[in-house]
């Protein structure tokens, strides 16, 4: 504090005043930076400070708290030229880092980048025309001129390759005075959006949840708002509704969407409806882009952005809404350095902010559920689909009387369904979430697994790669010729089914269609399948077999058959949360079929067809099967009923991660409603060469969860060698 000796006489002109800086280090809070005579720097500004030998990229969190000999603490080396971190967001941060117990300065460098987004873009120079005529006319020259009478600036660049001369042409005629240089401002990353462009005529149902949202963007302050209605119901066209009204306020949306590298679709709908695309911001994209979305973002530029989780940390200059579309989805759970859930950090985020969250799904999650029962969110919901589009009619094959031939996976009656449908023009789409060509592969011989040597997981045959691959760790091996315990030649069975041999059953049944495998391991990347799920919506394939990376969002208008290979897949580990995971994936997955009004059928093989999921899909009773749910979570005490977090103890040796687990473990407070289970093997006991053992804690809904584990941490063991511990405030599974 200033003291008031201080005040009295002025500041010494000794003295300069110090600021917390955030850094984006695993450290418990800012530290403090003499702010050097002559520079200005307020909370937000980012800032470049020494840490140690290293010179880091931090935000200035919050006003000068001191005034300190210059000598006695590090200066501020540089403030960048971009506008400063919004109150609002440092807020936010500080929330995401103590609710996940994450160190605030890891959290915050979510919401920082590198210098060259944090610059003003350069100025582009151009060239015009002067009216100066060439001092000689060649067939070259006269095209240039041509050009540049039409489009009156251009790049030197792209003024010579649009002319296809080359660009010693261009400067020629400059150097004659025919062309001057003039700088322009940098383009922006996209156009902008106009909220009443294209306007669409919503059915009543659609018009009354639209006029609900609009009204609460237009009141302005904190809301929640749940939408939900089968897939096509018309969800989307009813948020754009309340984007456009804040783009009518002049503030910006963002749009969470889970697979958004993949979903080009959406962003030529969002074209059509508003004329221009919003910004992107995902992993995928180039590193100029993101610089420019990130930079145009914070100026206010850039006034929707369509993205992933983390576009939560972009710094916007005015976010007014923010839509989480596909709001069950478990992409949102980001486990890895700061685990968070990008859906109800985005409730956090409109809470701080004060204005409006969408969470739109055809099958919310049991928490929106229940928050929109109790009435913490508002709830909109859309009966059926838009228009004619009927819903698929859905079955069970019950697999007990339907076998499939001999070594196949299909039963007959799934496969005359593709018949009838590729018969008719029309697609089909084969649905099994496994990679590969089969999930175990083994010796025939001595029965010999295949096993990841750094992670207790079976490696998985990728038969088109000729590879055995692990699927946690990304370990891949060329397939062996022999046996590397019996040594028997030509040894290899495979066990179970994997898109790829689901593939090659679809070949024998149907060897003139043309087939495509649809899985993210597939060659080519984002990219090609990004064109490959366009060629799928253009008709280019007949029958498609897939992973859950078709289950979302995309509209096949050709799409009138859906087979789910195995539906049991997710309700054998017994986690809680299964019948809810398989009820959404296959809800999902099945609602690909009959967008565009065309009759359609999903045929959902099982081995349990009177399982509850099963039902309720077959029934398209999705009250009663989350009433149940809902029940037996209230039972248990389960989210989010009761409270949960897990722990998660690593090391390099089993030992050593055990150890330490125990330590915690006796070293958790005693707590009334809280208590510990385990420690336990994680389900997933070795990955990528670390033991891991988790705890689970289980409170009531109204526990401190936090303060119990800060104290468990403080009161354990010391973390010592290769020892690492995380945690999971509401883990995924439990
Ligand atoms: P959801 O988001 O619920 O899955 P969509 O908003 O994608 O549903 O709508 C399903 C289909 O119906 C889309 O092809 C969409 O373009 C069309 N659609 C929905 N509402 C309208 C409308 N009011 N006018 C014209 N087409 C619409
Ligand atoms: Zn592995």
């Amino acid at each position: 504090m200033i003291s008031d000796s201080l005040d009295l006489f002025g500041k010494p002109p000794n003295l300069v005043s110090a600021v917390p800086v955030m850094v984006p280090l695993p450290v418990d809070g800012p530290y403090s930076y003499a702010v050097p005579e002559g520079m200005v720097v307020m909370p937000g500004s980012v800032v470049q400070v020494p840490v140690g030998p290293r010179k880091v990229i931090g935000i200035v969190w919050d006003e000068a708290a001191d005034l300190v000999d210059p000598k006695k603490l590090r200066p501020i080396e540089h403030v960048f030229d971009c506008p400063p971190v919004s109150d609002g967001m440092r807020r936010f941060v500080d929330w995401v880092a103590s609710y996940t117990l994450t160190p605030p300065g890891l959290v915050a460098r979510m919401a920082v980048r590198a210098p060259a987004a944090l610059e003003p873009e350069p100025m582009v120079e151009g060239v015009r025309l002067t009216g100066v005529q060439p001092e000689r006319m060649t067939p070259a020259r006269s095209r240039v001129l041509e050009l540049a009478e039409e489009v009156p600036v251009w790049t030197r660049l792209g003024l010579a390759h649009a002319a296809g001369v080359s660009t010693s042409v261009v400067d020629t005629m400059m150097k004659h005075g025919v062309f001057e240089t003039i700088f322009l401002p940098p383009p922006p990353a996209v156009g902008l959006p106009e909220p009443d462009h294209a306007p669409p005529d919503l059915s009543p149902d659609q018009q009354v949840s639209a006029d609900k949202l609009v009204d609460a963007v237009r009141a302005g302050g904190f809301s929640v708002t749940l939408i939900d209605g089968v897939t096509g119901s018309g969800k989307t066209e009813v948020y754009f509704e309340a984007i456009a009204e804040t783009l009518r306020q002049g503030r910006q949306v963002l749009i969470l969407l889970p697979e958004i590298a993949l979903t080009s679709a959406f962003l030529g709908r969002f074209e059509s409806r508003f004329g221009a695309k919003p910004g992107e911001w995902h992993s995928d994209l180039a590193p100029r882009m993101r610089e420019k979305v990130w930079r145009q973002t914070s100026e206010g530029t850039v006034k929707v952005v369509a993205g992933a989780r983390s576009a939560l940390f972009l710094p916007f200059d005015d976010l007014g809404l923010i839509i989480v579309d596909e709001e069950h989805d478990t992409a949102y759970k980001q486990e890895d350095r700061v685990f968070y859930n990008a859906r109800d950090m985005a409730v956090v985020r409109a809470r701080i902010g004060g204005f409006s969250a969408v969470l739109a799904s055809a099958t919310p999650s049991v928490e929106s559920q229940v928050n929109a029962l109790s009435g913490r969110y508002d709830r909109l919901h859309l009966p059926g689909r838009f228009a004619e589009a009927a819903l698929p009619d859905l079955t069970t094959v019950d697999m007990r009387r339907h076998p499939p031939a001999r070594g196949g996976f299909l039963s007959p009656v799934l496969i005359d369904a593709v018949e009838r449908s590729v018969k008719r023009g029309e697609q089909a789409l084969l649905f099994l979430n496994r990679r590969g060509y089969a999930p175990l592969t083994l010796c025939r011989v001595c029965g010999h697994r295949f096993q990841c040597p750094n992670c207790s997981s079976w490696l998985v045959e990728h038969r088109f790669r000729g590879q055995l691959m692990c699927h946690h760790c990304g370990h891949a091996e060329p397939v062996p010729e022999a046996c590397p315990e019996c040594g028997t030649l030509d040894h290899l069975v495979a066990c179970g089914p994997g898109v790829e041999r689901i593939a090659e059953e679809v070949e024998k049944h149907f060897p003139e269609r043309r087939t495509i495998i649809l899985s993210s391991d597939m060659a080519g990347g984002v990219k090609r399948l990004r064109l490959e799920l366009e060629a799928v919506a253009n008709g280019e394939a007949d029958i498609v077999i897939g992973t859950q990376l078709v289950a979302k969002g995309h509209n096949f208008p050709l799409m009138t058959t859906v087979g789910v290979v195995d539906a049991d897949i997710g309700l054998a580990n017994g986690d809680p949360r299964a019948a809810e995971r398989t009820f959404q994936l296959l809800s999902q997955v099945t609602g690909r079929a009959g967008r565009t009004g065309l009759a359609s059928r999903g045929l959902i093989q099982t081995y349990q067809p009177m399982h509850p999921v099963m039902q309720a899909i077959v029934s398209g009773d999705a009250e009663a099967f989350y009433e149940r749910e809902i029940g037996e979570r209230e039972k248990s005490g389960l989210p989010p009923f009761g409270r949960l977090a897990a722990v998660i103890v690593s090391a390099e040796t089993r030992a050593e991660a055990e150890v330490h687990a125990r330590g915690l473990r006796a070293s958790a407070p005693h707590g009334r409603t809280i208590s510990v289970l385990g420690p336990a093997e994680a389900p997933l006991a070795l990955v990528r060469g670390r033991y891991r053992f988790r705890l689970l804690v289980h409170g009531r809904r109204t526990d401190d969860i936090q303060a119990y584990l800060r104290a468990m941490l403080e009161n354990g063991p010391k973390q010592r060698g290769s020892v690492r511990v995380q945690l999971d405030i509401d883990p995924q599974s439990f």
